[in-house]
């Protein structure tokens, strides 16, 4: 959608990770309903000059740069007012906060726009069409999220990891619930794999601009993986995943309880919850489903 200045120059700069980009498409009124949201861009000049809020921009604090959705025409249908603009994070006004987690990590920030003003050149595609714009970045995004390899690469370490665990005098990987379980999702993982080059074939074939609406299908199902995973690692630490240390342990220098390795599992875990939350929650994706690959609308219901 970007003009082939705007590929020139960007393009090489993303490959080479010489910028980094974020996301800026939630607000605090506008997160499943992203289509209401209020961040400004008035026309002056040139330029345009933003106001407005992001909220839940992830890794903003490391970000050169951010695509965003500003409100182009607040007169128009909602969907149809919305612009697709890159900004850069070191213009004046850009402020960005980040948001402390209950797991101590800003892996979240707030980006606050004052009268930032930015080059109309830097306008993705045409004015007022962004929501097709984010549409096509979000369905490409729910590829990807999927996080076949990630998923992989923690079965391998599950498997891993629990021939090290004994349970009773038994490894953990030769106890016949645990294969079940851990089967189970491998068979879900091949499915979900089979389904991703399905959409990925199937991507040459659809029209410049559009994309497929399986792609729910696969942050869905990607995310379920993902967290069958992360419990799959908890029930390999088992007793691991909490253990109490007490003060004086810590003032003592008590070694800590269990494995080095169980350290990172749970507070993993935790932060997996998000999974099913961000690029859309799995709610939405489900409403995307039942219209766009199942063809019911809401009064079918
Ligand atoms: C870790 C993390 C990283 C993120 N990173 C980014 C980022 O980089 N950039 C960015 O722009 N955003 C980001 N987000 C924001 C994310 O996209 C939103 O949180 C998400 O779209 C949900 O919006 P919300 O939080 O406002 O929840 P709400 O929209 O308020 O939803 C609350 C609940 O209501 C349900 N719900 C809402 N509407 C419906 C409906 N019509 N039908 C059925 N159920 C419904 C939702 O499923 C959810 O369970 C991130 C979020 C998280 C958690």
């Amino acid at each position: 959608f970007g003009t082939e200045k705007q590929k020139e120059y960007f393009l090489p700069r993303i490959v080479n990770v010489d910028d980094w980009w974020c996301e800026g498409f939630s607000e605090p009124d506008a997160g499943s309903d992203l289509a209401s949201l209020k961040t400004r861009a008035v026309r002056d000049g040139d330029h345009y000059v933003v106001n407005g809020q992001k909220i839940w921009t992830s890794l903003a604090q490391y970000s050169d740069w951010i695509f965003c959705l500003v409100r182009t025409d607040p007169d128009a249908k909602k969907q149809l007012g919305i612009s697709f603009l890159l900004i850069d994070l070191k213009t004046p006004g850009v402020t960005v906060r980040p948001i402390q987690l209950f797991d101590g990590y800003h892996e979240v920030c707030e980006v606050f726009f004052d009268n930032v003003r930015v080059p109309i050149e830097n306008r993705v595609g045409e004015e007022n069409r962004g929501w097709e714009y984010a549409k096509f970045v979000l369905g490409n995004g729910r590829v990807t999220i999927a996080c076949v390899g990630l998923s992989k690469e923690r079965i391998r370490r599950i498997k891993e990891l629990a021939a090290r665990t004994r349970i009773g005098g038994e490894r953990l990987i030769d106890c016949a619930d645990f294969r079940k379980k851990v089967a189970a999702v491998e068979v879900q993982l091949k499915a979900l794999e089979m389904t991703q080059l399905r959409v990925v074939a199937n991507s040459t074939k659809l029209q410049k601009g559009a994309q497929d609406p399986a792609s729910s299908i696969l942050k869905i199902k990607g995310s379920e993986i993902q967290q069958a995973t992360a419990e799959l690692l908890m029930d390999v630490i088992g007793p691991y995943a909490l253990p109490y240390q007490s003060e004086d342990d810590f003032r003592r220098k008590e070694p800590p309880i269990g494995p080095e390795w169980a350290g990172p599992i749970a507070p993993a875990y935790f932060n997996g919850r998000k999974v099913p939350i961000y690029s859309g929650s799995d709610e939405i994706q489900k409403n995307i489903i039942a219209k766009a690959v199942l063809g019911l609308s809401s009064k079918s219901a």
